[in-house]
């Protein structure tokens, strides 16, 4: 497909990231996709050799903040472009004192802090779904970025416990060792609920994330500018540049075909009536009700 025409190119893989420079996504044009929750906006373009569709989730002059981001929007979007497996780039903050500024940590799963925001794609509908979340995050997209990332000079960390929490401040030194004790590794802001979303919409997700820097209390204050702060030490250093090209390479190692279970993730757990924008899902393949016998006439 000609990607200057004006019908949406079909875009296989997924970035969600605060930033995507020229070398990451080439050949790039701006859509606005219409969603049931407005318009998002979304870069395509291709990633190494793959189409795929970005979406910059803090706005491309980072004016939107964790708490206000259209999730719905930006997920649905990325689906009706065709996408099926999801990336999320977070530069995060370590909880665990294990976990050092400059690691690179694939999550294997998360704890949801967030306190205001949409829980669900169909909290608006006359349905609910009750997706399994035992494995959070996709094992197909976790490979492949662990495959990416093995051979960078970073220590890369197969396994961690990633607390989303609600922004945009950073948190208190209580709160760091209360997620210490919950069992968390990392924590930053805008990771869920795109994760959950995602699998509402029966996509593939995985999070790479760059520590850089560790949480209150843990260290001296964080410097956001200048000779020692966080920005610094991440881009200067050269780890963004390193993560940029993992991304590349995890894109081009994803299977053309999904072997995982995201994408059934519906099926069993849809109850109610079934919204008019979702199409094309596991539960077109789910005879008759999911209510139990029993209570199909109460
Ligand atoms: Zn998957």
């Amino acid at each position: 497909m000609n990607p200057k025409t004006e019908t949406p190119a079909r875009a296989p893989v997924g970035l969600i990231s605060s930033a995507a420079s020229p070398r990451l996504l080439t050949d790039r044009r701006e859509q606005q996709v219409a969603t049931p929750w407005g318009t998002a906006s979304v870069l395509t373009g291709r990633i190494g050799e793959r189409e795929a569709a970005v979406v910059l989730r803090y706005g491309p002059k980072l004016t939107i903040p964790s708490h206000k981001i259209n999730y719905r929007a930006n997920i649905w979007a990325l689906r009706e472009l065709g996408v099926q497996r999801i990336i999320s780039q977070n530069a995060i903050g370590s909880v665990n004192p294990v976990v050092k500024p400059g690691d690179i940590v694939i999550s294997h799963d998360f704890l949801d802090r967030t306190k205001s925001r949409p829980l669900s794609l169909f909290d608006d509908s006359e349905c609910w779904v009750r997706v399994d979340m035992t494995e959070p995050f996709c094992p197909e997209v976790r490979a492949s970025l662990l495959e990416a990332t093995a051979s960078m000079p970073d220590r890369v960390l197969h396994r961690g416990v990633f607390a989303c929490v609600e922004g945009p401040r950073f948190e208190t030194p209580a709160e760091i060792r209360a997620l210490q004790r919950e069992g968390a590794d990392i924590v930053g802001t805008p990771m869920v609920p795109e994760v959950t979303m995602a699998r509402e919409a029966e996509m593939c997700f995985a999070s790479i994330a760059p520590v850089i820097n560790y949480g209150a209390g843990m260290a001296p204050a964080v410097i956001h500018v200048g000779p020692g702060s966080m920005n610094d030490e991440y881009y200067a250093g050269g780890l963004h540049d390193r993560i940029e090209k993992a991304l590349i390479d995890a894109m081009a190692r994803l299977p053309d075909h999904r072997g995982c279970k995201c994408g059934q993730a519906l099926r069993g757990g849809f109850h109610g009536q079934r919204p008019g924008w979702l199409a094309n899902c596991s539960i077109d393949e789910q005879a008759g009700s999911t209510l139990p016998a029993a209570l199909e006439d109460a």
